[in-house]
């Protein structure tokens, strides 16, 4: 599948045992194969799982409907790499970095699919860190979404990614506090099919026709 050019919009999408559970729209900042770079731009209009009582669900714990909402008053830039089970949010004061474990990305014809694995982390500026959201994942394990050994797998995870930031590996090198996006690149919005679970199945444009 090809590679989007900076400034693409694209779909960052989170699934869950074969249905959409969340998307949010992002602009494509550097897409090689070592690396990812996407941004969140503020206000973008994010589709939201909600459940019953119109709250909004962290993981898929009861029925839920995607409702169409606002996210945010400030941007967020993400790191992700192949293969590699987390993604790193710069943040705000005063964490200087948020660790998100998730399924590696796939590659969509519309952006990039995971699947959250509830557990985060978050690094000071000082170099501490702690666990974020440790109940919801036990939660989670109770619930059978995740087993046990998922659940110290994703530690595992957090803590190689908590390694690599502390040693300042590229892209962690770099403080990326004054990063700004290219004022000419467009808004993203949710494109057309980012609700549409297969995105992987669509047969390319280019595929034989049948019989052919
Ligand atoms: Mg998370």
């Amino acid at each position: 599948m090809r590679r989007f050019e900076p400034g693409e919009p694209v779909v960052l999408r989170e699934l869950w045992r074969g249905r959409v559970f969340a998307a949010r729209p992002a602009t494509v900042v550097w897409d090689e194969p070592d690396l990812l770079v996407l941004y969140v731009p503020p206000r973008v209009t994010c589709a939201v799982p909600v459940g019953p009582e119109g709250e909004e669900l962290r993981i898929p714990d009861r029925p839920f409907e995607l409702e169409l909402r606002e996210r945010g008053s400030t941007g967020v830039l993400s790191f992700a790499w192949p293969e590699e089970p987390f993604g790193v949010l710069r943040w705000t004061v005063p964490w200087a970095w948020y660790v998100n474990l998730q399924e590696p990305l796939r590659r969509t014809p519309i952006g990039f699919d995971t699947t959250d694995h509830a557990l985060d982390v978050l690094i000071a500026r000082d170099g501490s860190w702690c666990w974020k959201d440790e109940e919801e994942l036990e939660r989670a394990v109770r619930l059978g979404l995740f087993s046990p050994a998922d659940a110290e797998r994703f530690r595992a995870d957090g803590r190689r990614a908590v390694r690599r930031i502390l040693a300042r590996e590229p892209p962690f090198d770099l403080d990326w506090t004054d990063w700004r996006p290219d004022p000419s690149w467009p808004t993203p919005t949710l494109p057309e099919g980012w609700d549409a679970v297969a995105l992987a199945e669509v047969p390319r444009r280019d595929a034989p026709a049948e019989g052919g």
